[in-house]
C-alpha cells in the first residue's frame, strides 16, 4: 500500500476561523470533505484539513468480501491522494490523540492543528465488553489490515492442519470461530463458508474438512432485523454448512476456543469477535460528554451541546430518531446521509443561509449471506435470495462512485457478473 508523502502540517497559529478540520476519512468524514469541497467557489478563504491513521479511504461494507479473498485489499482500500487531488481539501495523515473543544485544537502524532470549525468522524472501533481473553485471542474485522489479517490466519490454519497428526488439535485448526452474528459477523460467516471448501481443495482436504461456528447471545442471528428476516438468513447461513449456536454468551477466551455462559466449551483456534462497537475511547478520553459507549450525544444539527463549532457524525454520534425514543443505528448509510447535513450546515452558519436539521430516513440494508444469496430490506419491503447480492452491488458501486467518480469490481464467483 503506498503511504502517501506527507506534508507540511498546519500549524498551532491563531486558526482561520474558516479552517474546518475533519477526523476521520471514513464514510462520513471523506463524503463532509467532499460535499464542503463542492459547495465552496474558488477562490475562497476557507481551508479544509482531512485527518486520519491511513492513507486510503477503506469501503468497510466490502471488507468481509476481502476477508473471505473475492476481493483484494486494493479494491477495498481507495488512495485518498486520488480521491482527493482535483479538490480544495488537504489531507494529512496522522493518528489523532487528543481533541481539545475549549482551546480549539486537535493534537495528534504530526503535532497540534487549530480549528475554526471540528467534524468528528471517527466512527466505532470493537467494543469487548471486558470479557477475559477476548483482547487477547480474538481478531476483529474494522480495517482492511484486519481482512488481510484473517485471510492470513484462515489460509495458515488450514495449512498446519493437513500436517498435524494429533486429531484433537487438527479439529481445533480446523474449526473456525464467529463471536457476534450482527451484520459483520454473517456476512463474514457466509464469505467464510464458502472460502473454506476452496481452499480445503487446493490443499487435498475433504470440502467438509473445516467448518464455521456462529455464537450469538441473542436468540437469532441478525437480532436489529424483522424476525421473519432473521429465520430467512438463519435457513442460508445453515445451508452453507455454518453451524449456528444461539442464545449463548461468550464468557471467556483464550488460544484453543470459547467458553459460554452455559458452561459448554467450543473449540476453535481463530475465533473472530464482531459481537458490538462503541466509539474510539479518545472521544471521552479528551473530556467530551459521551453516553456509556462511547458516542457523543449530538443536536438535530449534529453539534455538540454548547459547542456551536463542532460537529459529530457518523458511528461517533448518538442522535435519537424521528420517534424521539430510540436512536438512530450506525450505519454507512447514515454516515454519508448526517455528512452531508453537516456540510451544509457549517456553510449556512457562514452564508447565513437557515440551517437544516438531519433527518433520518431509512431506505434499507442488503445483507449478503456468501457470494449468491442474502436478506434485507428497501423501503421497508423485505428481500431474500439472489436478488439481494444484485441490490447490494447496486448500493456499494453506487457509493463507489459517489467517492471515486468510477465504478469497477469483478469478484470471484460474481452472480451479477456470471450471469451476463
Ligand atoms: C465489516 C463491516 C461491514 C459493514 N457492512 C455494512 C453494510 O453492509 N451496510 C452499512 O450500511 N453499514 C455497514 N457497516 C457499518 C459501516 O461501515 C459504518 O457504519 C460506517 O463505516 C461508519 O462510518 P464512519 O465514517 O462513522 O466511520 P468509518 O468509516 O469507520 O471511518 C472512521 C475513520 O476514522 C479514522 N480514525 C479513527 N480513529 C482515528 C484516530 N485516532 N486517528 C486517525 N484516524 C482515526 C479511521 O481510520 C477511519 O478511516 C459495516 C461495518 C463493518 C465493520
Amino acid at each position: 500500500m503506498t503511504i502517501h508523502e506527507l506534508t507540511e502540517f498546519p500549524g498551532t497559529d491563531a486558526a482561520p476561523s474558516k479552517r474546518v478540520v475533519i477526523l476521520g476519512a471514513g464514510y462520513a468524514g471523506l463524503r463532509c470533505a467532499q460535499t464542503l469541497d463542492k459547495y465552496l467557489g474558488e477562490p475562497d478563504a476557507t481551508e479544509i484539513v482531512l485527518i486520519d491513521r491511513y492513507s486510503y479511504h477503506q469501503i468497510i461494507t466490502e471488507l468481509p468480501v476481502a476477508a473471505g479473498g473475492r476481493l483484494g485489499s486494493g479494491d477495498v482500500a481507495v488512495p485518498l491522494a486520488d480521491l482527493l487531488k482535483k479538490s480544495k481539501v488537504r489531507f494529512e495523515q496522522a493518528e489523532i490523540q487528543t481533541i481539545d473543544l475549549r482551546g480549539k485544537r486537535v493534537i495528534t502524532t504530526r503535532g497540534d492543528v487549530a480549528f475554526g470549525v471540528l467534524v468528528i468522524a471517527v466512527g466505532s472501533v470493537t467494543a469487548f465488553y471486558g470479557v477475559p481473553g477476548l483482547v487477547e485471542h480474538a481478531l476483529t474485522l474494522k480495517s482492511v489490515e484486519d481482512a488481510e489479517v484473517i485471510n492470513a490466519r484462515v489460509r495458515q490454519s488450514m495449512e498446519a492442519a493437513v500436517h498435524e497428526s494429533d486429531p484433537a488439535a487438527r479439529a481445533a485448526m480446523l474449526s473456525f470461530l464467529i463471536g457476534g452474528a450482527g451484520l459483520t459477523g454473517v456476512e463474514l460467516a457466509g464469505e467464510l463458508a464458502e472460502f473454506l471448501p476452496t481452499l480445503a481443495g487446493e490443499l487435498d482436504l475433504p470440502p467438509t474438512a473445516a467448518r464455521v461456528t456462529l455464537i450469538e447471545a441473542a436468540p437469532s442471528v441478525l437480532p436489529s432485523m424483522p424476525p421473519r428476516l432473521q429465520a430467512k438468513g438463519a435457513g442460508i447461513l445453515t445451508e452453507l454448512g455454518i453451524r449456528l449456536v444461539l442464545g449463548s454468551k461468550v464468557i471467556e477466551a483464550d488460544s484453543e476456543g470459547v467458553r459460554l455462559a452455559s458452561g459448554d466449551r467450543l473449540v476453535g483456534r481463530t475465533l473472530v469477535w464482531s459481537g458490538g462497537i462503541m466509539a474510539p475511547p479518545i472521544l471521552a478520553q479528551s473530556g467530551i460528554p459521551t453516553v456509556r459507549n462511547g458516542q457523543i450525544p449530538v443536536d438535530r444539527f449534529l453539534r455538540v451541546s454548547g459547542f456551536p463549532d463542532v460537529y459529530v457524525v457518523g458511528d461517533s454520534a448518538r442522535i435519537q430518531d424521528e420517534s424521539g425514543h430510540g436512536i438512530v443505528e450506525p450505519t454507512a448509510q447514515v454516515a454519508v446521509k448526517q455528512a452531508e447535513a453537516a456540510a451544509y450546515n457549517i456553510v449556512a452558519g457562514w452564508e447565513g443561509w437557515k440551517p437544516r436539521p438531519y433527518s433520518p430516513s431509512d431506505k434499507g440494508q442488503a445483507i449478503s449471506l456468501g457470494s449468491s444469496s442474502g436478506v434485507g430490506s428497501i423501503f421497508h419491503v423485505s428481500l431474500a435470495g439472489r436478488k439481494v447480492i444484485a441490490l447490494k452491488r447496486l448500493i456499494e458501486e453506487g457509493y463507489r462512485y459517489s467517492v471515486t467518480g468510477r465504478v469497477r469490481l469483478t469478484r470471484k464467483q460474481d452472480p451479477v457478473e456470471s450471469a451476463k
